[in-house]
This record gives structure tokens, C-alpha cells and sequence, in this order.
């Protein structure tokens, strides 16, 4: 393939296969995990993440919506895919002749879909999203009775799974995340529900790190798949033991000796303060390398830490290589992940939390940011 960009995403598809092996392990092999595959990978690249994990025994897949489960589909994922954010009524012929599972919170949808389901002879299995203290999608639990007598009326649709959603389960304060698992198990447990014997899901990746009563029929991990932790506590690496799957690099394009007292990049809101050699660097926001960062960043060159100055451009930043010998142009520079020294003497490594902590944001939303901007390469 050439090489037509400067800014590469790489996607370590070893790394992603061992952290399915590990949450396997930890989840055991009785309960089915959803690799959660939404936002195209969590910026990692849909298809090739889904064919790794594939590859790798995953037989069901999670999406946000039907035209990611139909590009699996197309692309000959078989198994469940799930449209986490269910469907509109417009949208159900789709969804029965591609079989995805579509997540159901309201009547319309399910409706339509029951109707369609009809039309084509089909049976279609939903299942029911309830909301157990999340204040997003879901039916309240009270609502739910109604729900399932109503989905009874209907031919052509019948329940497979209830699931609900965590807000908080990476909270150090586990109070309320199994007050919720409690209030999970309730429903689960309500004769007045025709709900027994359904796959029932909740668990995402904290709670599969934290807590294994979470698991029930099913675990929805996203993060942890992409060697990444929902929240900064080493106890987590302990239990489960992740690799990033995502790193970010860029090339030097120019080496410059300046001045004392020169301004760098717009505004001028950094003036040196002594002779300084700037590394220019051709990444900017439009690369989803933020201005945020802007006064905070840092990356590595030659397998040392250079931070970058002054204003973030669209398509360039600059960083300050006055401390690391021997910069050139073409050299590489890594903004996330890990590089070592040409003498491999020395390494350093800069991970998705150290860059969202920069940004006042979360590893997931840096992910998305570099993955779904940048040419991704597959190692
Ligand atoms: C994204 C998502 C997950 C996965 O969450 P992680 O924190 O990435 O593990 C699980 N369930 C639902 C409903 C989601 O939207």
C-alpha cells in the first residue's frame, strides 16, 4: 500500500484477540460475551475488528444501529447482532431480512416490526431494554408489565432477552451499581413477567472487571476489548490485565532552530524563553489531535518526551526537541503509545488516559477521536 499520509492510526489486532482471551477467561466459558463493536470499533475499524473476534469465537456482536449490523452482515458476520439503539418502524424490513436483533423501548418500533415480521412469515426475537436507574433509553420497570402484554397481542415478535445499563459501575462507591444489580435481579425474578428463561444482560466492561455477580446470561464489554480501563484504578489492572490496541503517529516534517523571545503559532500564546529547536509536527484538530491540548500535550520522539507548544493548528502542531539529540525530519513521533529509543535505550509510553486527562475527557472519547479520523493500519 503506499503511504499517502503522514498521520498514522495503528491497530494491533494481537492485542486485541489476547484482551478477548483474557475477559473470556475472567467471564468463563458458560457466558456469551457482545463485543460491543459500535462507533466503528470504538474508532478501531468495524469489519476488521469484527473478523478478529470472529476469528477468535465472538458469535455475538453489538452496533448502534441497523446500518452497522448490515455492513457485518454484508461483510459475512454470522451470529446475533444487536442494534443497541433499536430501530425506526421505517427500518424493520431491513432488520428482519439481515436478522439483527433490534434492543426494544417503545411500542412503534415493535409494532412495525411485528407487522413486517408477518408480511415476510417471520418470528422475531427483541429484546427489551428497561431502564434501571441509567436515565437513558429503557422502559421504566413499573411499564414493563404493560410492555410484555402488549408484545403478547403481537404475532410475528416475541421476547428473547431483557437487559438494562449501568451508570456508575466504575465508581469506587459500589453501593449504588449493586443496588441496581439487585433491582435487575427483581425483575428477573417477577412472576408477573413473562421473562423466564430470556438471555438477561447488563454487565459492560466495569462491571465485568468489578463485579462478577453482574454477569447473568451475558457480558457487554466495548472498552476493555481496545486495552483500555472505564476508570483509573490500578486494582483493575490487577484483576484484568488489558493491552492497548490503539496507537497514533505522526512523522517530523520540519526541524527549525529559533530564538529567545519567538512566538510559535497563532496568538503567539507561547514565546520561548531560551534558543529552542521545534520539531513541526503535521496533526492538528482536524485530525482530532483537539486544541484542548493546546499548553498540555506532550509526545514522543526518539523515545523521549517533548511537550508541544503554543496553539494547536487544523493540520499542524509544533513540539520543543531542544532536550532530545538528532531530531530530522522523517523522524517518528508517536502522540499515543509506546516508542523506544533508536539506541533502545530508553522507551516511553503515552496511553488514551494520559491524553484525555489532557483534554478534560474520557479514554473511550479519545479513541473515537483518533481512530475515526486517521488512516488506520492493521499490524
Ligand atoms: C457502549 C455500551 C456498552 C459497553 O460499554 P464499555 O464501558 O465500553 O464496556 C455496554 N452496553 C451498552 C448499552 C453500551 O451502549
Amino acid at each position: 500500500m503506499t503511504i499517502a499520509s503522514y498521520n498514522v492510526v495503528e491497530i494491533k489486532l494481537s492485542a486485541l484477540r489476547e484482551n478477548y482471551r483474557r475477559i473470556r477467561e475472567r467471564v468463563g466459558q458458560q457466558v456469551p460475551v457482545m463485543a460491543m463493536v459500535k462507533a466503528d470499533a470504538y474508532g478501531h475499524g468495524l469489519l476488521p475488528v469484527a473478523r478478529t473476534l470472529y476469528d477468535a469465537g465472538v458469535r455475538t456482536f453489538g452496533v448502534a444501529e441497523a446500518e452497522e449490523g448490515i455492513a457485518l452482515r454484508l461483510a459475512g458476520i454470522e451470529g446475533a447482532i444487536f442494534l443497541l439503539l433499536g430501530m425506526t418502524p421505517e427500518m424493520a424490513a431491513e432488520v428482519i431480512r439481515h436478522r439483527l436483533t433490534p434492543v426494544i423501548f417503545d411500542h412503534e418500533s415493535l409494532a412495525a416490526l411485528a407487522a413486517e415480521a408477518v408480511k415476510m412469515g417471520a418470528r422475531v426475537g427483541v429484546h427489551v431494554k428497561v431502564d434501571i436507574g441509567m436515565g437513558r433509553l429503557g422502559i421504566m420497570p413499573e411499564d414493563l408489565a404493560d410492555f410484555f402484554a402488549d408484545m403478547s397481542e403481537l404475532p410475528g415478535v416475541f421476547p428473547a432477552g431483557i437487559l438494562a445499563h449501568f451508570p456508575m459501575a466504575d465508581d469506587s462507591d459500589t453501593a449504588l451499581t449493586m443496588a441496581q444489580c439487585q433491582r435487575f435481579k427483581e425483575i428477573l425474578a417477577d412472576d408477573d413477567l413473562p421473562i423466564s428463561g430470556l438471555t438477561a444482560h447488563i454487565a459492560n466492561s466495569a462491571a465485568l472487571i468489578r463485579h462478577s455477580r453482574t454477569f447473568f446470561s451475558m457480558v457487554r464489554p466495548g472498552i476493555a476489548l481496545y486495552g483500555c480501563y472505564p476508570a483509573p484504578d490500578p486494582e483493575d489492572r490487577r484483576r484484568l490485565p488489558l493491552a492497548p490496541v490503539m496507537s497514533f503517529k505522526t512523522r517530523v516534517i520540519q526541524v527549525k532552530e529559533i530564538p529567545v523571545g519567538f512566538g510559535v503559532s497563532y496568538g503567539h500564546k507561547y514565546i520561548t524563553d531560551r534558543p529552542t529547536r521545534l520539531a513541526v509536527l503535521p496533526v492538528g484538530y482536524a485530525d482530532g489531535y483537539l486544541r484542548k491540548l493546546t499548553g498540555r500535550a506532550e509526545v514522543l520522539i526518539r523515545g523521549q518526551r517533548a511537550p508541544v507548544r503554543g496553539t494547536i493548528c487544523m493540520n499542524l502542531c509544533m513540539a520543543d526537541v531542544t532536550s532530545i539529540a538528532g531530531v530530522r525530519a522523517g523522524d517518528e513521533v508517536v502522540l499515543m503509545g509506546r516508542q523506544d529509543a533508536p539506541d533502545g535505550k530508553a522507551s516511553a509510553e503515552i496511553s488514551a488516559d494520559e491524553i484525555a486527562g489532557w483534554m478534560d475527557s474520557i479514554n473511550y472519547e479519545v479513541l473515537c477521536l483518533f481512530g475515526n479520523r486517521n488512516r488506520r493500519v492493521y499490524l
